[in-house]
């Protein structure tokens, strides 16, 4: 047992190659792993770890160790904005068609903080929009939507021109935009532009 195969190995592993046990001996399939290995990442294919060899398993573990940081990073990240958008499900701002186009991060923050700011559930009833469906909704053909940088959504049963007018100045002091549309009775918020419209 030699503790520096058995690091050999344990690289390999985690790059994804199969040195077999991982018992710190030099065996045939540790030596056909670092063929493998050198094989892909350009190196004179020798079967045995050199300055070279080590040094690409070093940079190699960096990257894969690295991107795995980012990675959880990022899983973190989606864990804590599913947290915050607590009365939302993921899934709820999302095109209706299923094709996976999304709504931008800060509307749906917004979105939460307008829900608990008035204290009632919000019907999304329109996020994001591929053109699809932006044109089944009869949305104009450079609608917000498009790009996941709209919403529209309203209070079932609360919606009357002062509670418009409050989720409007609500959405300006926050730095959207907003349309209010006073017979449908919802609010189309967007990030741009940033003005507060009443549809008439
Ligand atoms: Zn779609
Ligand atoms: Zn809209």
């Amino acid at each position: 047992m030699n503790d520096y195969v058995k690091w050999v190995q344990e690289t390999l592993k985690v790059l994804g190659y199969d040195p077999g046990q991982l018992d710190g001996r030099d065996g045939e399939r540790t030596a056909a792993a670092v063929l493998s290995f050198q094989q892909d990442n350009g190196l004179a294919a020798d079967g045995l770890v050199g300055e070279a060899t080590n040094n690409a398993l070093l940079l190699a573990l960096n990257e894969r160790i690295g991107a795995s940081l980012i990675n959880d990073s990022l899983a973190a990240r989606q864990n804590q904005d599913v947290l915050a958008l607590k009365n939302f499900r993921p899934d709820e701002f999302a095109c209706r068609c299923g094709c996976g186009l999304d709504l931008v991060m800060p509307l749906k923050h917004f979105a939460q903080e307008l829900r608990d700011a008035f204290g009632w559930p919000l019907t999304i009833s329109s996020g994001a929009r591929c053109p699809p469906v932006n044109q089944d909704d009869g949305g104009v053909p450079d609608s917000c939507h498009l790009s996941g940088e709209a919403f529209d959504g309203y209070f079932a049963g609360q919606m009357n021109a002062e509670v418009m007018a409050a989720m409007a100045d609500f959405a300006v002091a926050r730095g959207f935009g907003v349309i209010r549309y006073p017979r449908e009775l919802f609010c189309h918020f967007q990030i741009y532009p940033r003005n507060s419209i009443v549809y008439s």
